[in-house]
């Protein structure tokens, strides 16, 4: 037996102005054959589920790429065939099975925005008979095309997200039964017309909650796999939005009905999916008064600025508040800014620097320029930004920040980098020498991937609401190709759900 296995994942923010070229998708752009397999062998992903599978049955296997990138505008073209020519050459080389870990919300410019369904359809083109299994994020904004083109789709059932290896383990599993002859899995496909915040997507609580667990209740009661995607909002595509995808064994029926009660459980909780917020300043002072009397560290969530979801990461909006209120002894993890770490290095550490930091990237899809703050201080440190993640999310992963610098205002801590880094795991801090636990305030770039990792050591958190690509204020975004009527952007509505044949 021989298995295709190859990894894809990049979450198209399609109102961000960072561009997704081929060097984006790896540390020098994405890992290509057996690159690939010593990448992702042992690692907390599906990637690395399926070639555990593949050498549990003894099966050959061909790992064409690896590839995945930090979310960010849509993805450059001739990256994306160079990508889907590595896995179509293999399939084309002959195989028994094709298990792909892909993301579900990639766009890409001058092509389609149907990354993974453009994809499948050429996988299938060329082999027609040939199983395939895909695991996606629960971001996941799924399409028509990729339901068609494929013969299994489970995806992530948390966010945070530290089941992706469950997610890949699961395809793989449904996918040997099926080519024992054991099952014949069939798909149901279908969304709610709901265009729900990351930020309300917290499978902890609410109505993504009870979305997931509808699912699980849908596999407890004899599905081979049912799945809630809360989908990703930040794409102006026509299928953002949360969707359902249920596999069951040779009953269309089946698979129909379970989706269409998930998908009724989204639409009743619909309100929950969107976030409301308060006044900047009105955050801040409130974040102090919790630093103050607790000690701290207290959380500062710049969650609009989040790279995470496409953000520039370099906006200095929350910063310029905390310091106008007086707050003190902040780290802040990290701004990305080529330009300042270039100036920094070149001063080298202990000089003291007076430059602009952040906002070197305008915005044009919300109509803003960047703006830099201004700010003097002491390069402390300088490293390469490499570290291996050692937190629950990413496990084992080798992350690079690019050359990075601390840069010490006496208030604050600056962490500058020159590559975009989610702050997932204490390394953004702990690699460059700062123990995040000693800090009174914890500037966070980040929505929901702090959780697991920061909430353990905090006192307290405050979601800090600035303008950035990434931000939860939809009012903010001008949606074109977007599926209407689509909550809450619209009022009136014939149904809440629309399921696919
Ligand atoms: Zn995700």
């Amino acid at each position: 037996m021989k298995f295709v296995i190859a990894q894809m994942q990049h979450e198209t923010n399609t109102f961000s102005p960072v561009p997704t070229p081929w060097e984006e998708f790896g540390p020098k752009g994405p890992y290509l054959g057996r690159d690939a397999f010593d990448a992702m062998k042992g690692k907390g992903m599906a990637m690395a589920a399926f070639m555990d599978l593949a050498e549990k049955v003894g099966a050959e296997v061909a790992t064409p790429v690896a590839a995945w990138a930090n979310p960010s505008g849509p993805v450059d073209g001739n990256a994306y065939d160079r990508i889907c020519d590595a896995i179509c050459n293999d399939v084309a080389k002959g195989c028994d099975a094709v298990l792909l870990d892909l993301h579900g919300a990639m766009v890409v410019a001058d092509r389609t925005d149907d990354g993974e369904g453009t994809l499948l359809e050429k996988i299938r083109a060329i082999a027609p008979r040939t199983p395939i299994a895909v695991s996606l994020d629960l971001h996941a904004n799924v399409t028509a095309r990729m339901v068609k083109n494929c013969d299994i789709i489970t995806g992530y059932k948390t966010y945070p997200h530290i089941d992706q290896y469950e997610s890949g383990e699961l395809a793989g599993a449904i996918l040997m039964r099926m080519m024992k002859g054991e099952v014949k899995p069939v798909m149901a496909w279908g969304n709610a017309p709901i265009l729900a915040q990351t930020l309300r997507q917290n499978t902890a609580e609410g109505g993504m909650k009870a979305f997931v667990e509808a699912a699980r209740e849908a596999q407890r009661q004899g599905l081979l796999a049912a799945t809630a995607f809360g989908g990703f909002q930040m794409a102006d595509i026509h299928d953002a939005g949360i969707s359902a995808v249920t596999v069951a064994d040779a009953n269309k029926a089946a698979a129909t009905s379970a989706c269409n009660r998930m998908l009724d459980v989204a639409w009743m909780h619909k309100e929950d999916f969107i976030y409301r917020g308060q006044p900047l300043e009105q955050a801040i002072a409130q974040a102090k008064r919790m630093g103050e009397q607790s000690g701290g560290p207290i959380l500062l969530l710049d969650h609009a600025d989040n790279c995470a979801s496409g953000s520039t990461q370099d906006t200095m909006y929350v910063l310029r508040e905390a310091l106008r209120q007086g707050l003190t002894s902040i780290a802040v993890a990290p701004i990305r800014d080529p330009e300042a770490v270039a100036k920094l290095i070149e001063a080298g550490i202990g000089a003291k620097v007076t430059l602009p930091v952040g906002g070197k990237m305008d915005m044009p899809s919300i109509r803003r320029k960047g703006e830099p703050l201004t700010l003097t201080g002491v390069v402390r440190n300088i490293t390469d930004g490499e570290y291996t993640i050692t937190g629950p999310q990413f496990t084992g992963m080798r992350c690079f920040m690019g050359r990075t610098v601390v840069f010490d205002t006496g208030t604050a801590l600056v962490v500058i980098s020159e590559r975009n880094q989610e702050p997932w795991d204490r390394g953004v801090y702990e690699s460059v020498g700062i123990d995040p636990t000693r800090q009174r305030y914890l500037l966070l770039k980040s929505r929901m991937y702090f959780r697991p990792v920061f909430l353990p050591i905090a006192k307290g958190m405050v979601y800090c609401d600035a303008p950035g690509v990434s931000s939860s204020d939809w009012t903010e975004f001008d949606y074109r190709k977007l599926r209407r009527p689509i909550y809450p952007l619209d009022e009136n509505f014939a149904n809440g759900r629309q399921v696919a044949a």
